[in-house]
């Protein structure tokens, strides 16, 4: 069986013309038509832990993932409403470093700032039924460092977010930064005992106990998707050899 585990990033109106990668803005519209539609045809959307045991195999149903990147806040504004009205859940990943700032790691892209969620912003996602996942502690691109620094990265960022958010259940889930990893990444984030990991490889998950938990595949979600595209990347093939996209 196939599960989509969907990637947004920013829920916004607003987007600056012409600036870069605008198009992972999602109108906060067409996101509660995206809701409504799974809503509609009896799907429920997830955080990865409540998604897990559908990844194992272990459970059975209509269920898909919903998954943020960085931590935006404008996450909490717009989105959560709309993921309260379905009783849907999701998981936001968070640059534990960087909370309360900007995502100040597109500034050499020319990508406008926008501010990321503050610890008490995250206390209160999780408050209302949303999960938060890890996204390093400086949105680095890990590949690019060695053993020990990515090793600090995956597991100070788990550490701290726990610490801070004072959550029973923990940081348990990751997510690539950049979808950048080699088998030094994937080892450290094993080590860290993460149950899952998200990365920007294109597809729908496979479920089932052989599936490789910590390089899941996601179906993104941008600002052009349309509704009837939407539904094609949930429900078919579409998504499944698209390849990687480099967010
Ligand atoms: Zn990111």
């Amino acid at each position: 069986m196939k599960i989509p585990i969907l990637m947004y990033h920013q829920i916004c109106e607003q987007v600056s013309p012409g600036a870069p990668f605008r198009g992972l803005v999602v109108r906060p519209s067409a996101f509660r038509r995206q809701m409504a539609l799974m809503h509609l045809l009896g799907y429920r959307g997830l955080s990865m832990g409540a998604l897990m045991p559908y990844l194992q195999g272990k459970a059975q149903g209509k269920v898909f993932g919903i998954t943020f990147d960085d931590g935006y806040r404008n996450n909490l504004e717009f989105a959560l409403p709309i993921l309260q009205r379905y009783a849907f859940s999701a998981t936001c990943y968070a640059v534990s470093g960087m909370l309360g700032q900007t995502n100040a790691w597109d500034v050499p892209q020319g990508v406008p700032q926008v501010p990321l969620m503050t610890i008490q912003e995250l206390r209160q996602w999780i408050d209302s039924g949303q999960e938060v996942g890890s996204h390093t502690c400086d949105h680095m691109h890990l590949p690019l460092l060695d053993a020990g620094a990515q090793h600090y990265q995956v597991t100070q960022s788990r550490m701290d977010l726990e610490r801070e958010l004072t959550s029973q259940d923990g940081v348990r889930h990751f997510c690539y930064p950049y979808g950048a990893f080699d088998p030094t990444t994937v080892h450290a984030v094993q080590q860290s005992g993460y149950q899952s990991a998200t990365t920007t490889r294109r597809g729908r998950a496979q479920t089932g106990p052989v599936q490789d938990l910590l390089l899941l595949p996601r179906v993104l979600v941008s600002r052009s998707t349309n509704l009837a595209l939407f539904a094609l990347k949930c429900f078919s093939a579409y998504e499944d050899r698209r390849g990687t996209v480099a967010y």
